[in-house]
């Protein structure tokens, strides 16, 4: 595997499903769900003790990971996987204070999607 410079999501991705294939280990859909959500448990109950910001880090990176390994079980696209990265991240670079609103402890839209008919 090579890696791209300036890319950590690409990179990411590939070194988690080459580390699969290291191990010649193609994730099940019900075994890649069971360990991410083990992982959301850990990093939610890290958040929750609050104490060890590097133990939440650790956790939260985990979550990242076995999460890839959700899509690896379902047969995503790994170039599918990062456009839609890059995707949220262009949708959250363009919500501004306009177009966006914290409420109840959430950035809301402040108008309603528009549907087309
Ligand atoms: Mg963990």
């Amino acid at each position: 595997m090579t890696t791209t410079q300036n890319d950590p999501l690409r990179d990411l991705i590939r070194s988690t499903l080459d580390f699969y294939a290291r191990f010649d280990w193609q994730p099940v859909t019900d075994d890649a769900i069971r360990v991410f959500e083990e992982e959301v448990r850990e990093v939610t109950e890290a958040a929750r003790a609050g104490t060890d910001k590097n133990h939440i880090a650790e956790e939260a990176a985990d979550v990242i990971v076995t999460v890839i390994g959700v899509c690896q079980a379902t047969g995503v696209d790994p170039e599918k996987l990062i456009d839609q990265l890059y995707a949220v991240i262009a949708k959250n670079n363009a919500k501004t204070h306009e177009t966006h609103v914290y409420t109840d402890g959430k950035i809301r839209r402040r108008f309603p999607k528009t549907t087309t008919p």
